[in-house]
């Protein structure tokens, strides 16, 4: 079932107008992990933050169904409502907020939207405490202001705590896996294994193949000059070993 259909879509740059995404397309399904590669400024991150509706671009052409709604016609929130959830390359910093309490207020907005009762502040400690552990952070980490002084690797594991945290039908993780160490890597591919399940997608954007150790694609496409230029397809689709294990091989079938 398709998850997230984007068809020929561009995009420029709100303040100059100058053009980033010139035609993207790409089809996610449920279960699927997609994997978008390609060289500094070929439009990854914009391409990430356009599908969430960041205020910098603007769409001048195509289409971004997700969940069979237009998601053009949604503000950021209700996409981020609708099931849609991204990790930035570089996380904003909250002060005075912390984490807990940002947490908090994020799931229970969502629970309203669905129709579901808040938790209250001890249920919701109950809730989000055993998913440290997918992050291997401790409980003081709840206590701290959402990113502030955070470490890189700090930072990832954060987006990947909040993620676990709120769920998403769709993940968009941008350079999760940048400025990581090998530990730290580990700790947040586990975690994004962890949240995977046959119904929900990821979109991880990377520089590196050596994350592709740990994640294993589904797809892997090329972004070069705002266009996806080409699609790695795997042999085995969803979160199996075998898709790995082409990668390593360097087995590639070329689709399209
Ligand atoms: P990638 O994530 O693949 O490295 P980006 O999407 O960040 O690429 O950027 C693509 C190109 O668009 C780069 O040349 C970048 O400098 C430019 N760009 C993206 N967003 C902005 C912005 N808000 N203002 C100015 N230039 C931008
Ligand atoms: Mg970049
Ligand atoms: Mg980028």
């Amino acid at each position: 079932k398709i998850l997230l259909e984007v068809k020929d879509l561009s995009a420029v740059i709100a303040k100059d107008k100058t053009q980033i995404l010139k035609g993207v397309s790409l089809s996610i399904c449920e279960g699927e992990v997609h994997v978008v590669m390609g060289k500094n400024g070929s439009g990854k991150s914009t391409f990430a933050k356009v599908l969430v509706g960041h205020p910098d671009y603007e769409v001048t052409g195509g289409s971004i169904v997700f969940k069979g709604e237009n998601v053009l016609d949604m503000e950021p929130e209700e996409r981020s409502l609708a099931g849609l959830f991204m990790s930035f390359q570089s996380p904003i910093e909250i002060p005075g907020v912390s984490n807990i309490d940002f947490l908090q207020m994020a799931y229970n907005a969502r629970r309203r939207k669905l129709g579901q009762p808040e938790l209250s502040p001890i249920e919701f400690y109950g809730y989000i405490s055993p998913k440290l552990e997918l992050v291997n952070m401790k409980v003081d980490f709840l206590n701290r202001n959402v990113n502030e002084g955070f470490s890189g690797g700090e930072k990832k594991r954060n987006e990947i705590f909040q993620l676990a945290v709120l769920g998403a039908d769709l993940a968009i993780l941008d350079e999760i896996d940048s400025g990581l160490d090998v530990d730290a890597l580990r700790d947040v591919a586990k975690a994004v294994n962890a949240i995977l399940t046959p119904k929900n997608s990821v979109l991880v954007i990377t520089h590196y193949q050596r994350l592709l150790e740990y994640i294993k694609p589904t797809y892997v496409h090329i972004m070069e000059e705002g266009r996806i230029k080409d699609i790695t397809q795997h042999k085995t689709a969803g979160h199996s070993k075998s898709a790995n294990d082409s990668i390593s091989n360097g087995g590639k079938t070329y689709r399209a």
